[in-house]
């Protein structure tokens, strides 16, 4: 029923913690061969030595990369190319949202999310797509939010790049030349790491009490699946998945 994961060479940002890390596990189990990239190289590390053991021994690796950094994105999918002779699925996971109101003026913040969040993701597409050209045929998965189609008071910056996220996916959608399939992942509240990063305490209450009826990130993790295991001749475009209980 899986034709189309078993082998395939799978790379995902951001692969230490939250969604990343659930689809990592959860591809592992369908004979993906996967490189993991994120800044957090002991988590990867024990995560790769979990998979090794519980699948073989050659089929994860992992890079140390901060994705703000365009040489170290290049580093890790040329290292997934070196180590598995191809590149299949490019998933640009990584992601920050530090919500604040636009009014605390947290500066910093708002070119942590443009440089995480937005350029992240090019960097990763500008990696791929030669090795991808010249296979013609490949996959990138990108993943925005509910927030890529909806903004919330605090929201106007991490909406900002995840609505990026969903134009610059479509805009290789139509400039795929019918080899490369785009795919945009767009999650609503997910059980994750992401909201221990606000640094705005209003912001984080609000937070804390919206994420009472947050989703496993198992569930992101098989909407991915979903996307890749589909035949080369269908693209899913995108995926919104939820709570039942969000509004
Ligand atoms: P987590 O905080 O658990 O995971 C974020 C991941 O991104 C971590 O592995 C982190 O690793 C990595 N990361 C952060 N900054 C960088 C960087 N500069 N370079 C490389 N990796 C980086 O949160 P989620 O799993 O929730 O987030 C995954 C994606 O899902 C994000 O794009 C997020 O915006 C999106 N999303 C999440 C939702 C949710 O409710 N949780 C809802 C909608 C979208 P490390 O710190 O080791 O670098």
């Amino acid at each position: 029923a899986n034709d189309n994961l078993n082998g395939k060479v799978v790379v995902i940002t951001g692969a230490s913690s939250g969604i990343g890390e659930a689809t990592a596990r959860l591809l592992a189990r369908y004979g993906t061969r996967l490189m993991l990239g994120a800044r957090r190289g002991e988590k990867l590390r024990e995560l790769v030595t979990v998979l090794e053991s519980a699948h073989d021994d050659t089929m994860a690796a992992f890079e140390v990369t901060d994705v703000t950094q365009r040489d170290q994105v290049q580093a890790l999918v040329d290292a997934a190319k070196q180590k598995f002779g191809r590149v299949d699925v490019l998933i640009n996971n990584a992601g920050l949202m530090p919500v604040s109101y636009l009014d605390e003026l947290k500066v910093d913040e708002w070119d942590r999310m443009i440089d995480v969040n937005i350029k992240g993701v090019l960097y990763g597409i500008a990696a791929v797509l030669p090795i991808m050209r010249a296979q013609h045929g490949g996959h990138v998965i990108n993943v925005s939010s509910v927030a890529g189609h909806r903004v919330l008071p605090t929201y106007s910056v991490y909406s900002g790049t995840k609505y990026a996220v969903r134009a610059i996916s479509e805009g290789l959608r139509q400039e795929s030349r019918g080899e490369i399939r785009s795919t945009i992942i767009s999650p609503g509240l997910t059980s994750t790491e992401l909201p221990s990063h606000i640094t705005d305490p209003n912001a984080a209450e609000t937070m804390d009490k919206m994420f009472a009826i947050a989703i496993d990130a198992d569930a992101i993790a098989r909407s991915i699946k979903y996307a890749i295991e589909q035949p080369d001749d269908v693209d899913v475009n995108e995926i919104v998945v939820r709570p039942t209980k969000q509004e």
